[in-house]
């Protein structure tokens, strides 16, 4: 049986029609399945038992459920969420003045096994239905109302996974997201970032979603980034300056270059020389990221010292930048630090 949210609205709408029932009938299902968040057929309330009994015989209905949360010292939640196959993903909200942000996963794993970051040694175990990250979204939604009063308001893909190695279910997602038919957000209110996929990074711009994109350097010395980041191997650190131009050609946007800063790897005033000739092709706002220590990873972050000359570098490149303090390093929410841990 096919899962309900695989099909789209024309096979819905056939499925309303062939039995027997009138086709704004379609309309309510599609509205309980993409705007009301329903996570079963029986709370369809307006639809009749009949018919709901009809729904239930010709498709599975997969939903998700949090089964763990883990309040941090500042306040940011984590929340592990479970499939129908029992995998998990984690979900992160952070609250801050007059905002809240969702941080959504689009993969069980990652496959690009970045040296600084958790989520690389799991591995990658597979990739997010969008329904799926629908349900991230939903479900984080509704504890957002309980916990802090207040609906998401941004949502970073800045969870598990790589979005674009699983792009067409990131790009749907961000569809029914901003659509006015569902979710209605405002494609501004989400970024998507990622370690620099070429092939993704040219779709996304042909896309023009309108959606926030960051892009995780941490180094713009060829050798020092394929040591970090194994992605770069085959997405060079050329190929990547051109594809970036290519995408603020096509939107016109301003991208998020983010710089994780790591004592004695990437944090010389020469990688910052490096990292302001990286950008000068387009225009950039660089975020600079704290370290979070991960098991195992032999990094340290860099003391205030560097950190200050590395920024002062690029302040006189008149590069914009901010210095991002993480939120939820306690309960190892932060980046890089989402892992499957043994005892859940
Ligand atoms: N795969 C995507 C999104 C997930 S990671 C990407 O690479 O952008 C989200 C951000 O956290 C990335 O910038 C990533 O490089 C960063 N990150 C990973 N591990 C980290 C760590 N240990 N400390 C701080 N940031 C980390």
């Amino acid at each position: 049986m096919k899962d309900i949210r695989n099909i789209d609205f024309v096979e819905l709408e056939s499925f309303v029609i062939q039995n027997g029932e009138k086709k704004f009938r379609a309309k309510q299902l599609w509205e309980w399945l993409w705007k009301r968040g329903a996570s079963s057929f029986q709370e369809m309330s307006n639809l009749s038992a009949n018919f709901r009994n009809k729904l239930s015989e010709n498709f599975t209905f997969h939903s998700a459920t949090i089964i763990d949360e883990i309040i941090s010292n500042d306040q940011s939640v984590k929340f592990i969420i479970q499939f129908h196959d029992l995998k998990v993903v984690e979900g992160v909200l952070i609250p801050q003045k007059d905002r809240v942000t969702a941080c959504l996963s689009t993969q069980i794993g990652c496959p690009l096994a970045c040296a600084f970051c958790a989520t690389g040694t799991m591995g990658f175990i597979r990739n997010l239905h969008y329904s799926e990250i629908i349900d991230e979204y939903l479900l984080l939604n509704n504890r957002a109302k309980e916990i802090f009063n207040h609906s998401i308001t941004n949502i970073v893909f800045m969870g598990m996974g790589e979005p674009l190695t699983n792009i067409d279910n990131t790009i749907k997602s961000i569809e029914i997201l901003t659509s006015r038919d569902c979710f209605g957000l405002s494609p501004s209110r989400i970024t998507i970032s990622t370690a620099g996929i070429i092939k993704g990074l040219k779709t996304l711009a042909d896309k023009n979603l309108r959606c926030g994109l960051a892009i995780s350097l941490h180094s713009a010395d060829p050798v020092i980034r394929r040591e970090l980041m194994p992605v770069s191997e085959y997405n060079s650190l050329s190929d990547l300056q051109k594809a970036i131009s290519y995408y603020h050609n096509k939107t016109g946007d301003r991208i998020t270059i983010e710089y994780l800063l790591l004592s004695k790897v990437n944090d010389s005033e020469r990688d910052a020389e490096l990292l302001a000739r990286f950008c000068r092709a387009f225009p950039v706002k660089i975020n600079i990221i704290e370290y979070n220590p991960t098991d195992n990873a032999p990094f340290q972050k860099s003391d205030a010292q560097s950190r200050e000359k590395f920024i002062n570098i690029l302040n006189r490149c008149n590069m914009v930048v901010n210095v991002r303090h993480s939120k939820g390093q306690d309960i190892a929410a932060a980046c890089g630090q989402l892992v499957k841990k043994k005892r859940i």
